[in-house]
């Protein structure tokens, strides 16, 4: 799947396209793990059970965060806020590819 636009309402993020592309990939291998199909990525229970993916490594830094005074990550800053908007991104298409696969089974 293409790497996404990140939208211009999220600024700047300083990220090379090299890294936003590493992002995106291991996004998508994230969501289309068949281990964790059942789950929610972003969950400590889904990273409890063993998911690596950014979304749920993301849903355990800010677990943490909430339990001590220190300060975000600065690269975080910028990665977070693309990783929630290409989330429902990638989502969409995995659904739209889904559709595309049972159209053609059933033809
Ligand atoms: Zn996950």
């Amino acid at each position: 799947m293409s790497v996404p636009a990140v939208p211009e309402h999220l600024g700047d993020h300083e990220l090379e396209d090299s890294e936003l592309a590493e992002l995106w990939h291991s996004l998508c291998v994230e969501l289309l793990d068949e281990e964790f199909s059942r789950r929610t990525h972003g969950s400590p229970r889904t990273y409890d059970a063993g998911c690596r993916g950014p979304m749920c490594t993301k849903g355990m830094r800010l677990r943490a965060r909430r339990r001590t005074t220190g300060g975000a990550n600065e690269r975080y800053t910028y990665i977070d806020p693309i990783l929630d908007h290409w989330c429902k991104v990638a989502y969409e298409r995995i659904e739209a590819a889904k559709a595309r696969i049972l159209e053609q089974v059933i033809a």
